[in-house]
């Protein structure tokens, strides 16, 4: 008796947990250490000592109803400056504690950004291959997904067919940089040039349309590369942030909406965000992280060591003739399948205990993602089943 709208729902996170499931069940058959799991991305390095120490410091210094107790709908007045401070600091720009909202994550984070803007039938346009979750987050308030294609193999935004598919009903773009699943960070001037074709539809139909820029894996990023901080390239952009993969600290729930006063309508937007917040039942984002978050700003997590099993998965998958695409961010490979069929080679992974994502979960079938937050030790135990998985097809 459930709703019509979460059968969808339950039918469309099935292979995802199917996997999940699935590892389990291999794990006890053939031993956890036979069975290389590439599925999930839950940071495997552990969040910078400098948290824990926060955390401690906190509870034995501040008084527990002001740690634990409600507060404003948008966070700490302190926790918010003193982001905003860091963010100018770091990308010259000029915030205040009005621009910030703390949030539950980034699904938090995204989630309130598409209730306060969205009727129903709004469209929100996304680059695929994307994060699968964004379709959900965009049903949740009757907003209609628009797919742009994939280009491989650069994976960078088409640009044209992004302008093609701009109608007056679209009120979002969502841009996830570095991007998961294909680890690309998308260019300075591919952001230029999305700006400048938003700007002009935005004239042409006398509407607004906001970037969002989502943004869990800033951090992330290899070999000196730049990832643009999309405020500065255009007016109407809203950043969403987490601490899940910068500070290892996924079940923890911390992130937080940069809402710049230059957006359409800001009064209102920031108005209706805090509203949002409190309505979809989060209240506030969790009060002891926004405080220990707040004493981190400075650290950082150990991208060296997830640069290191890139390196090595790229490296021998390349060698055993796969076609990768580099990764210049996040902490994803991604793979082209080497038969059409996504699914079927999932299926013939699993039979050398390899666990990878079918590309088809981020609307881009032929493909896999590999997901290298994992041991490393996991990777050199597993390279073996790759040059099998990929000798089969020979
Ligand atoms: N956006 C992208 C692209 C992600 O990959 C994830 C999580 O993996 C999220 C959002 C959600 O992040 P959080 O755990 O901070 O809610």
């Amino acid at each position: 008796m459930i709703a019509k709208k979460m059968v969808k729902y339950v039918e469309g996170s099935s292979v995802t947990r199917a996997m999940f499931e699935e590892g389990k069940k291999m794990a006890a058959k053939y031993g956890a250490e036979n069975v290389y799991d590439f599925s999930l991305g839950n940071p495997s390095v552990e969040p910078p000592v400098a948290v824990k120490n926060a955390i401690c410091e906190i509870l034995e210094k501040e008084a527990p109803c002001y740690v634990h107790g409600y507060m404003n709908n948008s966070g700490y007045e302190t926790v918010r400056s003193a982001i905003a401070a860091s963010l100018n600091k770091r990308f010259g720009t000029s915030f205040g504690e009005q621009n910030i909202l703390m949030t539950v994550g980034a699904a938090g984070g995204l989630n309130v950004v598409l209730k306060t803007l969205l009727d129903p039938e709004d469209e929100v346009i996304a680059f695929a291959p994307y994060f699968g979750e964004y379709n959900n987050y965009v049903a949740n308030f009757d907003g209609k997904m628009v797919v742009v294609s994939p280009n491989p193999p650069t994976f960078q935004p088409d640009v044209a067919e992004f302008e093609s598919k701009i109608t007056p009903k679209t009120k979002a773009v969502i841009v996830n940089n570095p991007n998961n699943p294909t680890g690309v960070v998308y260019r300075e001037e591919t952001i230029r040039a999305m700006a400048e074709v938003m700007e002009r539809k935005q004239k042409e139909y006398g509407t607004a349309i906001y970037l969002i820029a989502d943004e869990p894996y800033r951090e992330l990023a290899y070999d000196g590369v730049t990832v643009p901080y999309l405020t500065k390239y255009y007016d109407n952009t809203i950043v969403g942030y987490s601490y899940s993969k910068s500070l290892s600290l996924p079940g923890e729930r911390i992130g937080y909406l940069v809402i710049p006063d230059e957006v359409d309508d800001f009064e209102n937007v920031i108005c209706a965000a805090n509203v949002a917040n409190r309505i979809l039942g989060f209240v506030n984002a969790p009060s002891l992280m926004q405080l220990a978050v707040a004493k981190c700003l400075e650290e950082q997590t150990d991208v060296a060591a997830y640069d290191t099993n890139r390196k090595m998965l790229l490296d021998a998958l390349t060698e055993y003739g796969y076609e990768v695409v580099k990764p210049e961010g996040a902490f994803y490979l991604w793979v082209k399948t080497m038969e059409e069929d996504d699914m079927a080679f999932v299926a013939r992974a699993k039979e050398y205990n390899l666990l990878v994502v079918p590309g088809s979960s981020f609307m881009c079938p032929g493909y896999v993602r590999i997901a290298y937050c994992v041991d490393p030790e996991m990777i050199k135990r597993s390279l073996p089943a790759f040059e099998k998985l990929a000798q089969s097809y020979q």
